[in-house]
C-alpha cells in the first residue's frame, strides 16, 4: 500500500475514534483544533487604545505614539492584537509557554487568525518571523512558543517562516518585575537580524504576549537597522495597561 493511502486511512481511522470538538465546550465541530462560534463569542475581545504603530497603551492615538513620531525609521509600522490577555486566553497563553502545552499552537494560531486575517491579509508580508528565545532559554524550554504561533499564520498567510532572520544575542533577565523602562533598558541590543533575509523586505513579527512592547519595540529596531522595508508585529493577546507583572512576560 503506497505511503499516503497508509496515512490517509490512518487519518480516517482516527477521525472515527476522536471525532473533532469544540476545544472549550465539546460540541462537535468539522475541524479539529478550533472553537464553536458560541466560545469564540465570548474571548476577550481586542483591545483598545493603543498606538497603532508600536502598540503602546495610549488614548485617541491616529499615527503613532510620541516615542514612535520621534523615531519613526526604527519603530514598527503597524501592530495588529487579537485578544486581551484575560480569561482563557490567558490561561491558554500561560499553558502554552510555561506548561509544556506545545500542541495548542494549532488552536491558538487559528484564534489569532480568526480574529486578524484581514489586517494581516492586508499586510501581506514578504515572510513570517517570531521574535526569538535566547538559545540557552530555548534548550531549557524545548520549543519557542512565539515560532510555534508564528508557523501556523505563515500557513494561512502562504509565506515562508524564516527562523533564522532575527536571532537573540543577548541573555536578558526574566521581565516580570520589571518595568517598562527597566524592560527596555534590559532588552537594548538583545536581537540582532541577517540583513540577507530581511533588506527590502516586509515582515510580519509575531510574538505570543505583549506587555509593555519593550521585547517587540527592540526586535523590531534590529530589523530596521537591517534594512528591513516593513515591519508589522502581531500578538496573540495584549496585556491591560497598568498589568505588567503577568507571569507570561518573561519571554
Ligand atoms: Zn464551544
Ligand atoms: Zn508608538
Amino acid at each position: 500500500m503506497p505511503i499516503h493511502a497508509l496515512y490517509r486511512g490512518c487519518s480516517q481511522l482516527l477521525d472515527a475514534l476522536f471525532p473533532a470538538e469544540c476545544l472549550s465546550c465539546r460540541v462537535g465541530m468539522e475541524q479539529p483544533h478550533q472553537l464553536c462560534d458560541a466560545c469564540l463569542r465570548q474571548l476577550p475581545k481586542q483591545p483598545e487604545n493603543y498606538c497603532l504603530r508600536c502598540g503602546a497603551w495610549a488614548v485617541g492615538v491616529q499615527q503613532g505614539c510620541g516615542n514612535c513620531l520621534n523615531a519613526l525609521d526604527k519603530s514598527a509600522d503597524a501592530s495588529y492584537f487579537a485578544y486581551y490577555y484575560e480569561g482563557q486566553i490567558a490561561q491558554w497563553a500561560v499553558g502554552f509557554k510555561f506548561a509544556d502545552h506545545s500542541e495548542w499552537s494549532r488552536l491558538l494560531g487559528w484564534l489569532l487568525w480568526q480574529r486578524l486575517q484581514r489586517e494581516l491579509s492586508w499586510e501581506s508580508p514578504d515572510l513570517v518571523l517570531p521574535v526569538p528565545l535566547h538559545p540557552l532559554r530555548l534548550i531549557k524550554r524545548r520549543y519557542n512558543q512565539s515560532a510555534l504561533l508564528a508557523r501556523v499564520l505563515a500557513g494561512f498567510l502562504r509565506v515562508p517562516l524564516r527562523t533564522d532572520g532575527l536571532r537573540r544575542i543577548k541573555r536578558t533577565q526574566p521581565q516580570t518585575h520589571l518595568n517598562a523602562v527597566q524592560r527596555a533598558v534590559n532588552l537594548r541590543g538583545a536581537f540582532r537580524a541577517k540583513q540577507s533575509v530581511v533588506a527590502g523586505r516586509a515582515v510580519l513579527l509575531v510574538d505570543d504576549v505583549f506587555t509593555t512592547g519593550a521585547t517587540t519595540g527592540a526586535a523590531v529596531r534590529a530589523l530596521k537597522e537591517a534594512g528591513a522595508r516593513r515591519v508589522a508585529v502581531t500578538c496573540l493577546a495584549a496585556v491591560h495597561h497598568g498589568e505588567t507583572t503577568d507571569p507570561a512576560s518573561q519571554s
